[in-house]
């Protein structure tokens, strides 16, 4: 017997057939004599047409009504699923955040989970009750619904986890694994068996959507053994033999993996834009001067390159921000005209930004020359570069995304086994 928590995603959820589905899922994993705690996001599609709304009734909306109107798609799904497994003869019940408490930190929309009380959730799993807990949310301190940020049913599952000592937490959505890159671009992807929870991380934070960033900072902190699986195969053949894993991916300790690649994925993101600064004044205090707004405007600033203008003394400041985040930081830099000397102000939205990671890149030379050879013999043009121990990152026109993915997933031999 084991303590297990299973998520299911938007497309595992879509509609009632699906949550069925799911539910079968679920019933397999209780009559193998579990514990089971179910979270769920909101129906698929349903949390983009929530958000819309919001921006549709005013551009500038109140991130606590946000949150009260966004949360509203996983109390559904999360309410159907019980029924559902109610009428499957299983024992279960809805939690919403609120009800558990989960408790959240006061930044609405983007909120951290600050503490998860478990005591009532574990006493019903010891009755053998399904919890089946709204993915997403939480409440804040000022006794408010609060969201965890696009993705956060991710976020829900690993902390819930966690929190309950679950033995492992089963992320279910529509790929059955986390491939060596998204194969909706590259049908060549491999999946792969294990994936180290660091590379994990620089994955899903360079674009790897399959994984919720927090998710899996959470799982590395605390352990927590998380299987990345497919809610589309058939539930009843999915049932694993004790100590084996079905279908998947396992998101561990890099000591677990034995045969440790060079490059394990490509991830790419074509939510970026990037601001150039010409000719800017040169002395001590511009960067300070031109960062420091941004930061305080809670604005996040991702690759920098500084360098000296063609007349030797000026210098060219150019950096990349979120597109959410893009307007506003133009408007700012903007705004710093007076007080920082700069020629012109330039940005652009065409760009995307292509990631080659892999933990064997720690101690191999080459992984990026081999990258700016093939991207070269491609055409296509780099903008910007910036590289950390276990990854290399480069911006390039937004076109050219595809074409840079697979070329890039070509030459690391990633489409072999
Ligand atoms: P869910 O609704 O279940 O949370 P998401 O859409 O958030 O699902 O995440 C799953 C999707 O992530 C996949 O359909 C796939 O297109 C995308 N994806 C991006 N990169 C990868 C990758 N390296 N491996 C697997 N899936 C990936
Ligand atoms: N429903 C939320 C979203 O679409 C949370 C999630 O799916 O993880 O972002
Ligand atoms: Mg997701």
């Amino acid at each position: 017997m084991s303590r297990l928590v299973m998520k299911f995603g938007g497309t595992s959820v879509a509609d009632l057939e699906r949550i069925r589905h799911a539910a079968r899922h679920v019933k397999r994993e209780v009559e193998a004599g579990n514990e089971v705690a179910v979270v769920v996001s909101a129906m698929a599609g349903e949390t983009n047409r929530l958000v819309a709304l919001c921006r549709e009734a005013s551009a500038l909306h109140d991130a606590r009504e946000y949150d009260a109107v966004v949360a509203s798609g996983e109390q559904v799904s999360a309410g159907l699923m019980a029924i559902v497994l109610q009428s499957m003869g299983v024992d279960a019940r809805s939690w919403l955040g609120w009800q558990i408490p989960l408790r959240t930190d006061a930044a609405h929309s983007v909120a951290r989970i600050a503490d998860i009380d478990c005591r009532i959730l574990l006493e019903r799993l010891a009755q053998r009750q399904v919890a089946v807990v709204a993915g997403f949310q939480g409440i804040a301190p000022d006794n408010r619904v609060a969201t965890l940020g696009r993705g956060g049913s991710d976020t829900s599952a690993v902390a819930l986890a966690a929190a309950l000592g679950a033995e492992r937490c089963d992320i279910y959505t529509d790929v059955d694994g986390v491939y060596t890159t998204d194969p909706r671009i590259e049908s060549r992807a491999r999946r792969l068996s294990k994936v180290a929870f660091e590379e994990m991380l620089e994955m899903a934070s360079l674009g790897a959507k399959v994984l919720q960033v927090r998710s899996v900072e959470l799982a590395m902190v605390h352990g927590v053994r998380t299987f990345v699986r497919s809610s589309f195969e058939n539930p009843e053949a999915s049932r694993a033999g004790p100590g084996d894993l079905p279908v998947g991916t396992l998101i561990c300790d890099e000591d677990e993996i034995v045969e440790k690649q060079l490059v394990t994925g490509i991830a790419y993101s074509r939510d970026e834009a990037k601001i150039t600064l010409r000719r800017v004044e040169d002395r001590p205090g511009v960067a300070a001067a031109i960062f420091g707004p941004l930061s305080d405007a809670a604005i996040n600033v991702d690759m920098i390159v500084q360098n000296v203008s063609e007349d030797g003394r000026t210098t060219d400041v150019t950096f990349t921000v979120t597109t959410a985040d893009f307007e506003r930081a133009l408007h700012l830099i903007e705004n710093l005209r007076g007080e920082v000397a700069m020629e012109s102000v330039v940005g652009s939205a065409d760009v995307a930004k292509v990631s080659v990671i892999g933990i064997g890149m720690r101690s191999h030379a080459g992984v990026a020359a081999q990258a700016f050879e093939a991207l070269a013999q491609r055409g296509i043009n780099i903008q910007l570069i910036t590289t950390s121990e276990i990854k290399i990152s480069i911006l390039i026109d937004v076109d050219s995304t595809e074409l840079a993915v697979r070329t890039l997933h070509s030459i690391y031999d990633l489409d072999k086994t």
